[in-house]
């Protein structure tokens, strides 16, 4: 389902800066490689979370789900100079690939890609996260958020992708999933921590501030 029309959506691409020579291989290998090339961010939705990254100038980001590290690169281009970025995913079977593309990038002595289930891994962590990307196993994405938001500084945000999940937020029967992102986008506009705002774009990007503890 096209939230915007195609002939709008395209002259807003033509009017959005391109993709850099490594995040074109990566979305075109991707695509030609990889199972389910739709879960990349793509070219505008990667401008924007690089955007959205270069105004908030994070020194710590927190990513759940990485696959083919394509998010992780527009979002790294918005770290401080010595700011980190750690990306976490349980598929090992593209572990190679992304190492080897987060190699050839300029932030590869700033990226911490870690292999493994999220919901393990994060308590393990003991920084603050300036900015987190939620975009891994729908299901869990109200746990994701329980995780971070104790962690994440007032003033800091949280970013989710795919809380439109193609406009099935809307039907009256839905399966697990979109369950789960109605119960993720209701637990966030109740919760008075944050503020948010939900953007209409692509499948849609709910964008959260801290405001409260
Ligand atoms: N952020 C990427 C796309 C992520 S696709 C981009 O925009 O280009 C979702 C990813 O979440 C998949 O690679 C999947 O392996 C990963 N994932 C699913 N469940 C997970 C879990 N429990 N822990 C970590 N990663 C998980
Ligand atoms: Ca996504």
């Amino acid at each position: 389902m096209d939230v915007i029309n195609p002939a709008l959506q395209k002259y807003s691409e033509d009017h959005t800066t391109s993709e850099n020579d490594l995040l074109k291989k990566i979305n075109r290998d991707t695509n030609a490689q990889v199972m389910m090339p739709r879960m990349l961010s793509g070219h505008m939705q990667g401008r924007i979370l690089s955007m959205i990254s270069c105004m908030v100038k994070p020194s710590t980001i927190l990513e759940i789900g990485t696959y083919t590290g394509y998010s992780a690169l527009c979002l790294a281009e918005g770290l401080k100079p010595n700011g980190k970025l750690i990306t976490l995913d349980i598929n090992e079977e593209l572990e190679s690939r992304v190492r080897d593309y987060f190699a050839d990038s300029p932030f590869s002595d700033q990226i911490d890609y870690r292999v493994g289930n999220a919901l393990a891994i994060i308590p393990t962590l003991t920084m603050n996260f300036d900015l987190v990307f939620i975009d891994a196993d729908k299901e869990n994405y109200a746990r994701y958020y329980d995780l971070v938001i104790n962690r994440v500084p007032l003033g800091g945000y949280i970013l989710a992708d795919n809380v439109l999940w193609s406009g099935k937020v809307l039907d009256e029967k839905v399966d697990k999933d979109t369950k789960a992102i109605k119960e993720f986008n209701r637990k966030v506009q109740e919760d008075s921590r944050v503020e948010n705002v939900l953007l209409p774009v692509r499948d849609g990007i709910l964008i959260m501030r801290k405001v409260r503890s």
